[in-house]
C-alpha cells in the first residue's frame, strides 16, 4: 500500500482553491487551432536591447548574488523612474526592494504586515492571487464587490461598510485586472480619506500603470498623506513584456521595506542577477518601446470594445491594462458554461468572470494582448457563438 502523503499537507494550504484559470489552459492545451484570449501576458517579446544587456552581464561574469534588496544601480533607476513618472520620491537605499515579480512583492508585503486574523480588503473582481496571498500570510481576505453599472469602480461607502476594527490594509489594483477599470484622482481621493480616517495601509498594485489609455496615471502614493500609508508594487512583466524574467519591486516607508527585506533575505536572497541587469537597461532606455506597445494595445482595445458592443454584449471601455470584461448575461449562461462551450465549439479561450470573485459572475475576461489578426478572428468566432445562443 502506498503512503498517503496528502496528510502531510498543512491545513491552510489544503484549504486553498486551485486557480480557476488553470483548468481552461489545461483544456485548451489539448486542442488544436485555439485562439487564446486567456493569458494575462504581453504578446510582445522583451525589447532586444534588454535581452542584450542581460546576456552581456553574463558574459562579463556577473553571475553572483546581488545585495538582498537588489542592485543599488537598479534601485536608483526605479527611484528616478517613480519620481519622473508619478512624482513620488523614494530613497533607493532603504525604501525600494527588487523582488521576484510583483507577485513576490505582494507576498512579502502581506507577510511583513499581517498578524494572525488581521483583515485585508480585496476589491473584486480582482487578480486571482490576492485572497490566497492574504490567507497564506495568516490574514483574512474580506471582499468588497464592484458593479458594472459603476464601471467596476470601488464605491467609498461600500468600502467603509466592510471595514472593522481588524482591518489592516486594502489591496488596490489600478488599472485593474480583470476589468481594465482605471480610477482617476477624483475617484481615488475619497478612498485615501477613508484610509487615513481608519488608520489603514494600502498595497497599491500598479503593475499596469504604464498601460493607461485615457488619462494620466495617478499613483496612490502621490495623494495627500498617502506616501506613508502606501506600499507601491510594480514590475517589469507587463510594461516591458518581461513576464518570464520574474522581476518586480516595491517602494514604501523604510520600516516596511526593511521588514519585507528581512523575509526576502531568508527566503529568496535576491532577485535573479541577470534579470536585474536587463531591468537596468529597460529603465535606462525603455520609453520608446513602452510607447510602441501602449499604442498597439490602445488600438486593440478600441477594436474589441466596438466588437463586443456590436454583438450586443454590454461592456465598459477599459481605461488601462490589456483586458476587457464584457457581460455575457444576455446569453442566459453562467460565465463558466459560456467559457467552456465557447472553447469547445469555437476554439476561443477566455476566462469566466467568476474566477475573479463573486461579483465577476455574468462576465468573461478577454485579454487583448494578442495580434489584430488573431483578435479579428476571435471576435468573429465569439459573435457566431453568441448569435447561436440567442437564436
Ligand atoms: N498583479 C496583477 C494585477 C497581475 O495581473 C499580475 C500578473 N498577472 C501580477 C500582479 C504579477 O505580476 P508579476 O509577473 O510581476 O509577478
Amino acid at each position: 500500500m502506498s503512503l498517503d502523503t496528502s496528510r502531510f499537507i498543512a491545513e491552510h494550504v489544503d484549504a486553498l482553491k486551485p486557480s480557476g484559470i488553470r483548468r481552461f489552459f489545461d483544456l485548451a492545451s489539448t486542442m488544436d487551432n485555439v485562439i487564446s484570449l486567456g493569458v494575462g501576458e504581453p504578446d510582445f517579446v522583451t525589447p532586444w536591447n534588454v535581452i542584450e544587456a542581460s546576456y552581456h552581464s553574463l558574459e562579463q561574469g556577473y553571475t553572483a548574488y546581488t545585495a538582498n534588496a537588489g542592485l543599488l544601480e537598479l534601485r536608483e533607476l526605479i527611484s528616478d523612474y517613480l519620481k519622473t513618472t508619478y512624482s513620488v520620491t523614494y530613497r533607493p537605499e532603504d525604501q525600494v526592494i527588487v523582488t521576484v515579480g510583483a507577485s513576490q512583492a505582494i507576498d512579502i508585503a502581506l507577510r511583513a504586515i499581517l498578524n494572525p486574523g488581521d483583515e485585508v480588503i480585496i476589491v473584486e473582481p480582482c487578480f486571482v492571487a490576492y485572497a490566497s496571498a492574504v490567507s497564506l500570510a495568516g490574514g483574512v481576505p474580506v471582499s468588497v464587490g464592484t458593479k458594472a453599472k459603476n464601471g467596476f469602480k470601488l464605491q467609498p461607502e461600500e468600502l467603509e461598510n466592510a471595514l472593522t476594527s481588524k482591518t489592516k490594509a486594502i489591496i488596490l489594483c489600478n488599472p485593474n485586472n480583470p476589468t481594465g477599470t482605471m480610477l482617476n484622482r477624483e475617484e481615488l481621493l475619497p478612498i485615501a480619506e477613508l484610509v487615513e480616517k481608519h488608520d489603514l495601509l494600502v498595497l497599491s498594485d500598479e503593475i499596469y500603470a504604464e498601460l493607461s489609455y485615457e488619462a494620466d496615471y495617478v499613483s496612490f502614493s502621490s495623494l495627500p498623506n498617502m506616501q506613508d500609508r502606501t506600499i507601491l508594487i510594480s514590475g517589469f512583466s507587463k510594461s516591458f513584456a518581461m513576464t518570464g524574467w520574474r522581476l518586480g519591486y516595491a517602494a514604501g516607508p523604510a520600516e516596511l521595506i526593511q521588514a519585507m527585506t528581512k523575509i526576502h533575505q531568508y527566503t529568496i536572497m535576491c532577485a535573479p542577477t541577470m534579470a536585474q541587469y536587463g531591468a537596468v537597461e529597460a529603465l535606462r532606455s525603455g520609453s520608446a518601446s513602452v510607447e510602441h506597445m501602449r499604442k498597439s494595445y490602445r488600438q486593440r482595445r478600441n477594436f474589441v470594445t466596438s466588437a463586443f458592443e456590436e454583438m450586443g454584449l454590454m461592456t465598459n471601455k477599459p481605461g488601462g491594462a490589456f483586458y476587457i470584461f464584457p457581460s455575457i448575461k444576455e446569453t442566459g449562461m453562467s460565465s463558466e458554461a459560456f467559457a467552456e462551450a465557447l472553447l469547445i465549439e469555437e476554439k476561443v479561450a477566455v476566462v469566466p468572470g467568476s474566477v475573479f470573485g463573486e461579483s465577476g459572475e455574468g462576465y468573461i475576461r478577454c485579454s487583448y494582448a494578442t495580434s489584430m489578426k488573431q483578435l479579428t478572428e476571435a471576435m468573429k468566432r465569439i459573435k457566431r457563438f453568441v448569435e447561436k445562443q440567442q437564436a
